[in-house]
């Protein structure tokens, strides 16, 4: 039997563990940090992984081809494993929205539009009106135009981390957590207990893992950079005075907001993750292009962010606690996008989150809300010269995966699918089932890891500006 080794137990290694081993393959998954098991079922997810740290917003609105079908193929493989070891997938619209003044973000964003649509994503243009017509709880008077994608969701990141840990290890991969790796060459894994060596070496490393490359000479274009996201309650009546935190940051998945703990809902693939278990804000998610903020719902109210910082950060040594300017504007945009919002209510697990009008919805109008923040935290994503991923061969038998600025959760599930069909493929180990994404074959060629010269420098910049993608 072949043998590889992953090296990074995230959203991207996990996943292509367990398809790896669904080829027949036998993995060992390393860690450096620690996960946490109840029994058999992972409970805790390591705290400084951008997986356990991301909003999780997931939206297949893409307007670049190969973008879109992964998208797509990424939601469909959410929604299988919906259900999965306490695993949720909470269906959702997602509006990009761009304020009056801001023309060339708007033209740009019609353009998109029909970007996406030749390549059938159900995204459609609204104008104001409209947009407050279909989702009562945005503020959108001051909006040119509007994009809303229907095929969208959002999910507890730790959660479904913590659930494919399970399933992995249930499926035979071996999990060695608190295991740093070096590489001693392209296929011999050194970690502190000595060196082993595999047919193929996996490096899913997120921020580290032009680091670990860089041990067999391996020159990756990966630059990491801070990120920083907030969960909150919309409260009715005046914006307060102060920060508006409650309880200080929370400062990270140490203390269980993001991440460790198995989700930012805290308390690992057991927690309630589902909105009747807290008071999710309706929705819809939003993403206000102009002001470069984001919100879905969640069980605190809404997690918001973006709060991206763009400059190459230490991966070993970076600051978890948010700062103060991103909680301060984070929370006045989210407070200005649901004013004239409606703190709602609903039974149904769909409409409690996407919304829309419903004939069960309590509404009650108010006018000026404010964000008490319960949580907000940094993590670290990871930037390439041109904002698509570094995923597949650099080395006989070693393969790399990394470089989503900022948007690496929602893709996993297709991009780790495609890297385990690669990999499976070299090794000669018959596929289950047929290249899954039709594109399979130029996704790999536009995200070939190798496409740039060696010491390539670029600047860091927002993950997928809506104007470009
Ligand atoms: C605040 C924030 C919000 C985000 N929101 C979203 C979002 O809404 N949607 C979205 O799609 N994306 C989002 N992202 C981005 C997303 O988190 C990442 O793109 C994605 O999780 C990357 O997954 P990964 O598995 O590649 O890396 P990671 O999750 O970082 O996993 C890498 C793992 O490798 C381990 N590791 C590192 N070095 C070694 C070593 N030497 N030996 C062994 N193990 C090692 C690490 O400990 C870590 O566990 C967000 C990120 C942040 C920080």
């Amino acid at each position: 039997m072949s043998r590889v080794a992953l090296v990074g137990a995230g959203a991207v290694g996990t996943r292509t563990a367990l398809d790896l081993a669904d080829h027949g393959v036998a993995v060992t998954l390393f860690e450096r940090g620690e996960i946490g098991w109840d029994g058999e079922t992972a409970v805790e997810t390591p705290g400084d992984a951008a997986s356990s740290r991301a909003a999780g917003v997931l939206y297949d609105a893409y307007a670049e081809d190969v973008d879109a079908a992964l998208g797509a193929r990424s939601l469909e493989r959410f929604r299988a494993f919906d259900g999965t070891e306490g695993f949720l997938f909470h269906e959702c619209p997602y509006a990009i929205l761009v304020r009056e003044g801001d023309d060339e973000r708007a033209a740009a964003t019609r353009r998109a539009v029909e970007r996406m649509r030749e390549h059938d994503r159900q995204v459609e243009t609204l104008a104001p009106e409209q947009v407050g017509e279909r989702f009562p709880t945005l503020h959108a008077d001051d909006l040119a135009v509007a994009a809303v994608a229907d095929n969208a969701g959002w999910a507890d990141t730790g959660a479904y981390v913590a659930a494919l840990l399970t399933t992995a290890r249930a499926a035979g991969v071996e999990i060695r957590d608190e295991t740093p790796v070096t590489l001693a060459s392209p296929t011999t894994v050194a970690t502190p207990g000595g060196r082993e060596s595999f047919d193929a070496v996996v490096v899913a490393a997120g921020a580290h893992t032009a680091q670990v490359c860089a041990g067999v000479d391996v020159d990756l274009a990966a630059v990491p950079y801070r990120v920083q996201a907030l969960t909150g309650a919309v409260v009715a009546g005046s914006p307060g005075s102060g920060d508006g935190r409650v309880g200080g940051d929370g400062g990270g998945a140490d203390e269980g907001s993001a991440g460790g703990g198995g989700g930012d809902e805290g308390g690992g693939a057991d927690a309630d993750d589902s909105p009747h278990g807290g008071d999710p804000h309706p929705g819809p998610m939003w993403y206000d292009a102009t002001a470069g903020v984001y919100a879905r719902p969640h069980p605190d109210g809404i997690l918001a962010g973006d709060g991206t910082v763009p400059e190459a950060t230490d991966p070993d040594a970076w600051d978890r606690e948010a700062d103060d300017w991103f909680v301060a504007d984070t929370r006045e945009v989210a407070a200005h996008r649901l004013r004239g919002s409606a703190a709602a209510t609903g039974d149904s697990h769909e409409a409690s989150t996407s919304g829309e009008p419903t004939g069960d919805t309590d509404a009650t109008t108010t006018t000026d809300p404010s964000v008490s923040v319960e949580r907000s935290w940094a993590g670290v994503c990871t930037a390439t010269p041109d904002g698509d991923p570094l995923l597949g061969h650099v080395r006989d038998g070693l393969y790399v995966a990394t470089g989503w600025q900022g948007h690496g959760f929602m893709r996993s599930p297709a991009h780790a699918e495609l890297l385990a069909e690669l990999v499976a493929a070299d090794l000669g180990v018959a596929t289950a089932s047929p290249a899954s994404v039709p594109s399979g074959e130029t996704a790999l060629s536009a995200f070939d890891p190798t496409r740039f010269p060696a010491g390539v420098e670029f600047e860091v910049r927002e993950g997928m500006l809506v104007e470009e993608r």
